[in-house]
């Protein structure tokens, strides 16, 4: 069955109480695999030029996310990663200095959030970085990740690490043996459903512990690129390009606060400033997450191109 599919027999919008998960399919009906509503007869059609080539690209008029459709394939999946940087061991390390900023920021707010907390699993882990700050301020790490290569150096430094394309079948904890902090760094818009991997987040995760985010939040400039298209298509086409890159979800802040929510989890904070990835990133993407946080913080109004979202499970 499609990983964007959901039963016929089940709600629209799951049950989402905190003390369970979604329930998984077994009749299945196209569902957005961005907030696990039934896909409408009327979702606008696209297709995009993105770092993945031309693609078939929905955007769901529930929650106004945007993503890429078709089948999920883990295997091609992996196979793609491999292409990029954070795929590739060398460019992969040089990504891990460059993201510093971020991972102190994360454990900053675990440390705030979770004072308690040990064991923390990042997924999508890549090579490393984050699992080598946590364990230098004295965390347990471990990791899963779709590239082997990226597992296999991960493990070699002393990590419990697993290849794993989708959180449904992580090995390393499970509901018997949960984990106190599992952390998403730059990897859920690689999931293949957002709701699916967030209910198999819920269950690796102890109760009372926490569920960390880094998102990435650029659906307002695709619907920008959209409005300008007629008078500026180069623009258009390069601001589209660029605020995808090669993900397969495209989505607002909001969209995905709710889907976090419904998935069990209680939203602790969303700090825009803390998703900013280097002090040498660039004066645009510098100036955007400063406006981004002040537009947060005073309007609610969410400009910035990510955010880092520090939610939990609660206790049963
Ligand atoms: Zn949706």
């Amino acid at each position: 069955m499609s990983v964007n599919t959901m039963p016929k027999n089940s709600v629209s919008t799951p049950n989402f109480t905190g003390k369970r998960p979604p329930q998984v399919a077994v009749e299945a009906f196209p569902i957005c695999p961005a907030c696990g509503r039934p896909e409408q007869q009327d979702t606008t059609r696209l297709r995009i030029d993105s770092a993945r080539g031309k693609s078939s690209w929905a955007k769901c008029n529930s929650c106004r996310a945007y993503y890429l459709t078709g089948e999920y394939d883990t295997a091609a999946e992996a196979c793609h990663t491999v292409d990029m940087p954070w795929g590739q061991m060398q460019a992969g390390v040089r990504l891990n200095d460059f993201k510093k900023r971020m991972y102190d920021a994360a454990l900053a707010g675990i440390k705030k959030h979770a004072p308690d907390a040990k064991k923390i699993l990042d997924v999508g882990c890549s090579f490393g970085g984050f699992l080598m700050e946590a364990r230098n301020q004295g965390y347990d790490g471990s990791g899963v990740d779709i590239v082997p290569e990226a597992v296999d150096y991960v493990q070699q430094q002393g990590f419990a690490a697993e290849k794993c394309g989708s959180l449904e079948h992580c090995q390393l904890f499970s509901d018997k043996n949960p984990v106190d902090v599992l952390a998403v760094l730059d990897a859920h818009i690689y999931w293949p459903n957002q709701p699916a991997e967030l209910s198999a987040a819920w269950r690796l995760i102890k109760p009372g512990g926490l569920l960390v985010m880094r998102v990435i939040t650029k659906s307002h400039f695709v619907s920008i690129g959209r409005v300008i298209k007629p008078i500026a298509p180069n623009f258009s086409n390069q601001l589209i390009r660029r605020s995808i890159g090669d993900h397969r979800f495209c989505m607002p802040l909001k969209t995905l606060l709710q889907t976090i929510e419904f998935s069990g989890f209680r939203i602790e904070d969303v700090v825009p400033r803390d998703a900013r990835h280097s002090d040498d990133s660039s004066i645009a993407v510098r100036a955007l997450f400063k406006i981004g946080d002040l537009s947060w913080k005073m309007l609610r109004c969410h400009l910035a191109p990510g955010a880092m979202i520090y939610a939990r499970k609660p206790n049963a």
